[in-house]
């Protein structure tokens, strides 16, 4: 794993909202050996400058391809940008995986500036949400082979049960919307302000869904628990 020294990273820069040469100034290397399963892994922190905004930006690549093992070089993804603006990180361990994993390819698009990409992937999270969420109503509903829920029925469904409100349920119309849009091979284009934007409701609804729920729920028992021990 030898070490490459070069001046510039390409990243997205959330100010710009572009992907830029950024100027190194710093950078971190760890890699090693994978306890037991013999595979070798590599990550790399970037720390550099934008050159249109001066902003700072930290990135994160992993590697890829290994020299001697399994490639001719050391091969390393894109840069990811870490700051400003983290991807975000929810707390509940409800949240299926199918949910994290769209929206995660999701950030990853809108940083490479393919907001049609990221469009479909807002709907396939909540679409995940909506098949989790009323997941056991969809089993009792039905003695046969129930049917997969689709986005736009599973959302109406999230509202008539009270899982979400009147706005997430406007919120979620338009994620909806973009999805279909983006999801038919058309013509069209989606500036990176509404993707962003929708960004931003999508990860509303599932905070909302699950940390939210989560959280209240603690903090009614926290309450119970007090309440009874006042009791004599
Ligand atoms: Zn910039």
């Amino acid at each position: 794993m030898s070490q490459t020294s070069t001046e510039t990273f390409v990243i997205d820069c959330h100010r710009c909202k572009a992907k830029v040469a950024a100027i190194e100034t710093g950078r971190t290397n760890r890699g090693g050996w994978e306890d037991g399963a013999g595979e070798p892994w590599g990550e790399r922190i970037l720390l550099g400058t934008c050159p249109r905004c001066n902003s700072v930006l930290v990135g994160q690549a992993t590697q890829i391809g290994f020299a001697g093992h399994d490639s001719d070089t050391d091969d390393w993804s894109d840069v990811t940008r870490v700051f400003p603006k983290p991807p975000k990180v929810f707390s509940s361990y409800r949240i299926p995986k199918t949910v994290t994993d769209s929206l995660n390819e999701a950030d990853r698009s809108l940083q490479a500036n393919a907001n049609i990409a990221a469009c479909v992937m807002f709907g396939r999270a909540l679409e995940a949400l909506c098949r989790d969420a009323l997941f056991e109503e969809e089993v009792d509903s039905t003695a046969k082979k129930p049917r997969p829920i689709m986005l736009s029925a599973g959302i109406k469904m999230l509202k008539e049960k009270k899982i979400i409100d009147e706005r997430l349920y406007d919120w979620s119309q338009q994620l909806a919307a973009f999805r279909n849009l983006a999801a038919h091979p058309e013509d069209i284009s989606i500036s990176r302000n509404d993707a962003e934007d929708l960004q931003i409701f999508v990860y509303a609804i599932v905070e909302y869904v699950y940390d939210l729920a989560d959280r209240y729920e603690e903090f009614k028992e926290r309450a119970e628990k007090r309440a009874k021990r006042r009791k004599p």
